[in-house]
């Protein structure tokens, strides 16, 4: 049987990087991205220098027909033979704002990149994992979904709302072997930072400064290993000892 992990939004930044890191676990990737095709064929080109199969899965994470469509139909496919073995539920976007300026399609478009796409693409892998009772589940949140975030209501109620969903589905799904963790970054040096002043927010930062993707990569990487058998439910920062 083929051991598979799959990562949403993993063309790019912190996706990438968890791409990489469990492809050096031996596991294929199936790398879903939105639409940068660009990025994410250098991704599926990185992950096989390291030996694995990789495998680009175009769709919108809030989209439940494309998903229906992409990952259903490969899931349908795999039947036996393939198995999905780890989910890093990554994809996200930022539309910051202050509430009273905000548009019904900036919360909307927050709240269904990461919290509506965190469900539907959970519930499309899940009935094969419960199966065969074995899987690792990682949501990538976000210290605002800890302790909100002036800006960002929609951003941190999609990503508190991961957090809700993490905790109920630990428990729901721990009996089968399956663990379900967040790990929540603090300031990450990608593509969705790139528009902020990085010297200045550094300053209130004890590491006094941003955190990289191949950092976050490893957390995610060792809590998609077997020796994390015994963690789930659990929310874990990694943000260069920020208060949370
Ligand atoms: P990024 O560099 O902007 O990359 C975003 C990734 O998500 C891209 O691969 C993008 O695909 C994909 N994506 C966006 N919308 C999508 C959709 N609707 N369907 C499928 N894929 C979609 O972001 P990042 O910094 O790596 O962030 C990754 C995750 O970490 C996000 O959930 C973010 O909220 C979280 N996070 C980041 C930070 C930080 O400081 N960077 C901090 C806390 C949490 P395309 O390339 O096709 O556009």
């Amino acid at each position: 049987m083929k051991k598979y992990a799959l990562v949403t939004g993993g063309s790019r930044g912190i996706g990438r990087s968890i791409c990489l890191r469990l492809a050096d676990m031996g596991y294929h990737v199936l790398i879903n991205y939105k639409g940068n095709e660009t990025e994410a064929l250098l991704t599926k080109q990185l992950c096989e220098e390291k030996n694995v199969e990789a495998e680009l899965l175009r769709f919108d994470v809030g989209s439940k027909d494309y998903i229906k469509l992409v990952l259903g139909a490969w899931v349908e496919a795999a039947g036996k033979e393939k198995v999905i073995e780890v989910l890093v539920n990554n994809a996200g976007i930022r539309q910051d704002t202050l509430m009273a300026m905000m548009t019904d399609d900036q919360w909307h478009s927050v709240m269904n990149t990461s919290l509506e796409g965190m469900f539907f693409v959970t519930r499309t892998v899940l009935p094969p994992m419960l199966m065969s009772r074995y899987g690792r589940i990682i949501n990538v949140v976000s210290l605002s979904g800890i302790k909100g975030m002036a800006g960002q209501v929609n951003y941190s109620a999609a990503k508190a709302g991961m957090i809700g969903a993490t905790k109920a589905l630990a428990q729901e799904i721990a009996r089968r072997n399956i663990t379900v963790n967040a790990v929540a970054p603090g300031f990450i040096a990608s593509d969705m930072t790139a528009d902020l002043d990085e010297k200045e927010l550094s300053n209130m930062i004890p590491m006094k400064r941003f955190g990289k993707p191949d950092e976050v990569a490893d957390l995610v990487a060792f809590l998609a290993s077997p020796n994390a058998a015994y963690i789930t439910g659990q929310v874990i920062s990694i943000n260069g000892g920020l208060y949370t």
